[in-house]
């Protein structure tokens, strides 16, 4: 099978697990935005899913995500560990970032941005520092500096199942600290959260941007 075919057939696939699991809880595919997360995997096939109709795609490293994203234009999202140093680089080719989990990170970005970020903040469900995201206690602290921002948008949390809890718990649990956090930030409404293993999960619970790699481009 031709590569082409080969993503075409994985992305028809994963279309359909996100329409039975909108469906399954009353919701529109409408609501849901796929980011087809293309670490690892080449520009070439960037460009086969942008002919099949993708315009989100989602880097974790920035050496990686530049040369792509100046290759293939597209809606480019920025999901990776921040290092102060790469933010120059990071917000000159990423529209929107998600997993920004500190303070300091987002004042560089204040100061070195190229154009206005949509920002999501990653949320830390089990406050251990292994997987990222803010300790919920400095969420709005974080959520508040972007508020402010004359430049930047705050649209949303995200987060990644801790390892050892199940991904139903941790979407539940996410679900709930945004619900609370919308009160204070009406504004940042979407919800991005779910992987391949778990992205009718987090439909489940209000996901609006899932980010999927493997089911889509194979494993890395
Ligand atoms: C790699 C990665 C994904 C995609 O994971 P898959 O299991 O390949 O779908 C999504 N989100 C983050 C933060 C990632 O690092």
């Amino acid at each position: 099978m031709s590569r082409h075919n080969e993503i075409a057939t994985n992305l028809n696939l994963v279309k359909d697990r996100i329409a039975a699991a909108a469906s399954k809880s009353g919701r529109s595919v409408g609501e849901i935005t796929l980011i087809a997360v293309t670490k690892t995997f080449p520009a070439s096939d960037v460009e086969i899913l942008k002919t099949l109709g993708v315009t989100d795609f989602g880097e974790n490293r920035d050496s990686d995500g530049a040369g792509k994203a100046i290759t293939v234009s597209g809606t480019w999202h920025f999901q990776g560990q921040i290092q102060s140093n790469k933010l120059k680089s990071i917000t000159s080719w990423a529209h929107v970032i998600h997993s920004l989990d500190d303070m300091k990170h987002f004042e560089i970005i204040e100061r070195v941005a190229a154009h206005p970020l949509d920002i999501f903040c990653q949320v830390s469900l089990d406050g251990a520092e292994g997987r990222g995201g803010v300790q919920q206690e400095k969420l709005y602290e974080l959520a508040q500096a972007i508020q402010i921002s004359s430049h930047h948008h705050l649209v949303g949390l995200m987060a990644v199942a801790p390892l050892g809890m199940s991904s139903a718990s941790a979407f539940e649990m996410l679900a709930k600290i945004h619900q609370s956090f919308i009160r204070d930030f009406p504004e940042a409404n979407k919800l991005s959260a779910g992987m391949s293993g778990d992205f009718e999960e987090a439909i489940a619970y209000g996901a609006t941007h899932i980010r999927v790699g493997s089911s889509i481009l194979g494993s890395r």
